[in-house]
């Protein structure tokens, strides 16, 4: 990309959190960066609550309200993707059509012990109800329900990524509806983006390796690809993700020791190596090419 106001007139960036708890430091770090790297394309920007597990999604006010703090603002009222369930059936029937599903009743210890050759990574599907005889497959199906899973005709996907270049991950066959018919992250992702008219995913680095399977899925249903930007995340000071143990790591813990939300803001914008002030003032010392390429090790205020 380049950070020419000018270069894109359409399309959006978007933050998309999980409402699982409260935002920290690192989580809103990545949404200044979503926002800045839109507006610095000409795009719009959106947010999206990824609220698909309705038992650990408890927190979209409160961090709505701590995006509107840092000075963050979205184009259009967020998405829900508890409210998009009819989007995602539709595009699992698509590909059910194209044959491009199959019924999978692997339990998890089953997948984990199931041979596989040499050139399947640990930790993904090994095909084993790819090819069960209908048959076998009424028989199973009378055991425990079925998973849905993609009919995938790749090992790997290669994504371009701005701040990672070509990356290359595998490609399995992924759930796209999970035996007791909760509907992944991966199949949502794809839908929403394209129908949210986004075409530009700037998220955590730890999300890199699910690019690959998610812009191939993107593929087969006749997605638009996305540009991706996969930004470092913010560790504590022994290397690891920002966890709750870290202590003042979310806007209100922060303030409790002083920290206002504008100080924070001012605090993400200096990892950057951006100038404090406004986002639209960090706006115009934006750019791709010189955002640091290394996680912000950040040390909580006690
Ligand atoms: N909802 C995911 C999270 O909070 C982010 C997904 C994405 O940006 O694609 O980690």
């Amino acid at each position: 990309m380049t950070a020419s106001p000018a270069a894109a007139t359409t399309g959006a960036g978007r933050f998309a959190p999980s409402p699982t708890g409260d935002l920290h430091v690192g989580n809103l770090r990545t949404a200044v960066l979503a926002w800045l790297f839109a507006r610095a394309s000409g795009r719009g920007f959106l947010l999206r609550v990824e609220d698909l597990d309705p038992q650990r999604s408890r927190t979209e006010a409160g961090q709505l309200r701590d995006l509107s703090a840092v000075g963050l603002a979205w184009d259009a009222a967020p998405v829900r993707q508890s409210e998009r369930t009819g989007l995602y059936l539709a595009a699992i029937a698509r590909l059910s059509e194209s044959g491009r599903i199959y019924e999978c009743f692997c339990t998890r210890s089953e997948i984990a012990d199931a041979p596989r050759a040499p050139h399947i990574p640990p930790g993904t599907y090994p095909g084993t109800c790819r090819n069960l005889s209908a048959a076998e497959r009424s028989k199973r199906r009378l055991e425990r329900p079925a998973a849905l899973r993609l009919r995938s005709e790749v090992d790997e996907y290669t994504v371009t990524d701005l701040l990672h270049g070509e990356f290359t991950g595998p490609v399995d066959d992924l759930v796209l509806r999970r035996n007791d018919g909760a509907l992944p992250y991966n199949l949502a992702v794809v839908i929403d983006d394209a129908a949210q008219g986004i075409d530009q995913v700037v998220r955590g680095g730890d999300l890199l390796s699910s690019a690959p399977r998610q812009a191939y899925l993107a593929s087969l249903l006749g997605l638009p690809p996305v540009e991706y930007a996969h930004v470092p995340l913010v560790l504590n000071r022994s290397g690891q993700r920002l966890a709750k143990r870290d202590g003042a790591i979310t806007l209100a813990a922060l303030a409790r020791t002083g920290l206002a939300a504008i100080q924070v803001r001012n605090l993400i914008l200096a990892s950057l190596n951006l100038p404090a002030g406004t986002l639209a003032h960090a706006l115009e010392a934006f750019s791709p090419a010189l955002l640091p390429r290394d996680p912000w090790i950040f040390a909580a205020p006690a």
